[in-house]
């Protein structure tokens, strides 16, 4: 096996990352921006709500569900206070540990979707194996994972989940098939750069899940990430991909706009409640976090930009 940080390395320095490059220059570079044009688009926030990576840096059941459940009630009124709707993706540790967070959610505005059982992995596409020493989930314990989340989720909600968000965004064919027959309508795992272009939902084809297809299951590009992984391994892992300053992800809702192609594009942003808690007392990391958090909603209600859950997109609205 692979050292681990061999392992990082050999995928910082994988294809994906000059896809990303390739990709900033042709969009951001050669588009004159209009910020006075309106977006016709839609916005879907997500917000990935989950105890482990606290647990994993080494905060305890307690202190991290005091610190979740203080960033959740911050998050959902600043959501409340723009009028922007969003899908929290759950973990079932969460859920079964702490029902009460999920249930200060309100289900008739957000979605609540399934972010597997406790970040153990659930595909190998993006996610070296056994990076950290994760488990690394058969296909048996994925399906029992999954269900038991949707179990969980639908006692607090009374729906079973029809979005899914792999833990680590670890996702590959066999996961993305047994979705679909579990009866999820949506994947939200995938980067979009990936695709070397912005791109908008699409039906994956069932054995690369890379290219358009005939599967049911829609899946939905994660567009940017506005925080994500700082000053930490996975940084460098995740970061050439998909975090971007707030003035990139601005550019980027114009220039989706503008272009004719991209007429009625989707926007998936990524959020994880973790990054509106304090831990290590890194109370300048909040209050970062949270300054932007807020220019960026403010953003999004002066220029009128609809959001939208991922489900509505099946509930013809
Ligand atoms: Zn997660």
């Amino acid at each position: 096996m692979l050292n681990p940080f061999l392992n990082v390395f050999l995928n910082y320095m994988n294809p994906l990352r000059n896809l990303n490059i390739l990709y900033k220059n042709s969009i951001y570079n050669n588009v004159d921006i209009n910020f006075s044009s309106s977006f016709t688009g839609n916005l879907f926030f997500t917000c990935d709500l989950e105890l482990t990576p606290l647990l994993m840096r080494g905060l305890s059941k307690q202190k991290s569900k005091i610190e979740i459940e203080h960033g959740l009630k911050y998050i959902l009124n600043m959501l409340d206070k723009y009028k922007i709707c969003a899908t929290f993706f759950t973990e079932g540790y969460l859920c079964k540990n702490f029902p009460d967070l999920v249930c200060s959610i309100d289900t008739n505005i957000h979605e609540i979707g399934c972010h597997g059982y406790d970040h153990s992995i659930y595909g190998d596409f993006w996610f070296p194996n056994k990076l950290y020493n994760f488990k690394n989930l058969s296909l048996q314990q994925r399906k029992e994972h999954i269900n038991k989340t949707n179990i969980l989720i639908k006692g607090i909600t009374g729906y079973e989940p029809l979005s899914f968000r792999a833990p680590f965004l670890a996702i590959d064919e066999k996961t993305l098939n047994l979705l679909e027959k579990e009866g999820f309508l949506i994947d939200s795992s995938l980067y979009n750069v990936c695709f070397g272009k912005i791109s908008n939902p699409y039906h994956p084809d069932n054995k690369n899940i890379l290219k358009n297809g005939n599967m049911k299951i829609y899946e939905f590009p994660i567009t940017m990430s506005i925080n994500f992984y700082k000053k930490n391994l996975m940084q460098l892992y995740y970061k050439p991909i998909i975090t971007e300053p707030l003035n990139i992800v601005y550019k980027t809702f114009f220039i989706m706009n503008k272009l004719n192609h991209y007429q009625g594009i989707n926007i998936v942003l990524l959020i994880h409640l973790w990054e509106y808690v304090i831990y290590n007392n890194k109370i300048q990391k909040l209050k970062n976090n949270i300054k932007k958090l807020g220019d960026l909603f403010f953003f999004i209600k002066k220029n009128q930009i609809k959001s939208k859950t991922m489900k509505s997109k099946f509930e013809g609205n």
